[in-house]
């Protein structure tokens, strides 16, 4: 264990826990952290909250000041049930150039450049700090950032800039839209459907929410834009109902509808002010829907909810970044990450990882040993402008 170990060799041993959001991240969470501390960082987890099962874990070298450069990145991957893989999805082989294995891309070939890098400044003389950030739960909504960087704050020095290593092919992405998810229950009430007017069909009445999204989507698109929505595909937010269920049979109003819908704003629309107003156009709906039947109701419960990034004027993020890679181009992204979530906390943030997101998720994802040695060398020049 007291071993250095090549970002390479990491990332091997990262993919080889098998950390799909739904099952336990703790082997990989003390595997990193019994190797940090052999080579002298002093890590600390964070349980999750209600989920024993499951921790974040961070760290902070060099001068124990503020303004830490923070690498952040999520431990867990999406399963791979029903894919056809052609390797050991939890085994990193390398073959044609490419290191295949889940995660390999999404993103556990950050988390191994960033635990390569937290040892390697070890060993150096940093004038200014870094900091690893280590999640879980990301690929279900994020949920842990926010309870990460409130547990951070007491313990570490805060970081000033923060690096996301989502797959960008090494381009700095310096924003993304917010993504709200909503879990709708509509309870009506049930009925022969001959006689219609003395029940509520759930069905009907989860069709008005959903053509209210409908509206939205046709508002939003025919809006003006800003310069920060024209960087955007699409250049508006949208709202979308990707499942529904409801009704028993088709001569019975329905007692349930249950639809998920979501909501994908442009930075700086606020994810709060959507859901109240979803909210009250339910409650108007509801107050209709109890004028025929008390017991008819709907019932909102939020899922999720990532911030999204606005580009900042003048980062210290950006800056930085562009500094490291020479990319001066702009990129956004349409994929929600812990970035905004930072921002919101007041980090200066951007995106720079490994990788095409195109690979993240798929079968044999893999990461190319290309972007694995960029990201290497954007770890060194980084090093070195901490160090100087
Ligand atoms: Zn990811």
């Amino acid at each position: 264990m007291t071993e250095k170990l090549s970002p390479r060799a990491l990332m091997e041993k990262l993919v080889s826990f098998p950390t799909v959001s739904r099952d336990t991240n703790l082997p990989l969470i003390d595997w990193v952290e019994v190797y940090l501390t052999a080579h002298g960082v002093s890590a600390h987890r964070m349980e999750a909250p209600g989920q024993p099962e499951k921790a974040a874990l961070f760290a902070h070298v060099g001068p124990w000041q503020e303004g830490a450069v923070v690498l952040s990145g999520h431990t867990d991957v999406v399963p791979v049930d029903g894919q056809q893989w052609e390797t050991d999805p939890f085994e990193v082989v390398e073959a044609d150039g490419r290191y295949y294995g889940r995660g390999t891309c999404d993103m556990k070939g950050f988390d191994a450049l960033a635990i390569w890098a937290m040892v390697e400044a070890q060993g150096r003389d940093l004038t200014t700090p870094l900091q690893l950030a280590l999640s879980y739960d990301e690929e279900i909504g994020c949920l842990c950032p926010p309870h990460l960087i409130r547990a951070m704050e007491p313990v570490v020095p805060k970081g000033r800039i923060v690096i996301v290593g989502e797959p960008s092919m090494m381009q700095v992405v310096t924003g993304h839209k917010g993504d709200i998810g909503l879990n709708v229950h509509v309870h009506g009430f049930e009925v022969h459907s001959s006689l219609l007017h003395t029940g509520v069909s759930a069905v009907h009445e989860a069709a008005r929410l959903i053509e209210w999204a409908n509206q939205r989507n046709r508002q939003n698109r025919a809006a003006p834009r800003n310069e920060i929505a024209a960087l955007f595909d699409p250049p508006w937010t949208t709202q979308h109902v990707g499942t529904i269920q409801g009704g028993t049979a088709s001569n019975i109003t329905a007692k349930d509808c249950r639809f998920f819908i979501e909501c994908r704003t442009l930075p700086g629309v606020s994810l709060d002010a959507w859901k109240a107003e979803f909210q009250a156009f339910a409650r108007e709906v509801e107050a209709e829907m109890q004028a025929v039947h008390p017991d008819a109701r709907i019932e909102i419960s939020e899922v999720f909810k990532v911030s999204g990034l606005v580009p900042e004027e003048q980062g210290a993020a950006e800056a930085l970044a562009r500094a490291l890679t020479g990319d001066n181009g702009t990129h956004v992204v349409s994929y929600g990450t812990e970035a905004g979530q930072f921002q919101e906390a007041g980090y200066s943030v951007i995106i720079c990882g490994p990788g095409d997101i195109a690979q993240a998720h798929q079968a044999n994802e893999f990461l190319s040993v290309e972007q694995l040695q960029a990201g290497q060398d954007f770890m060194t020049a980084l090093l070195d402008r901490l160090s100087g």
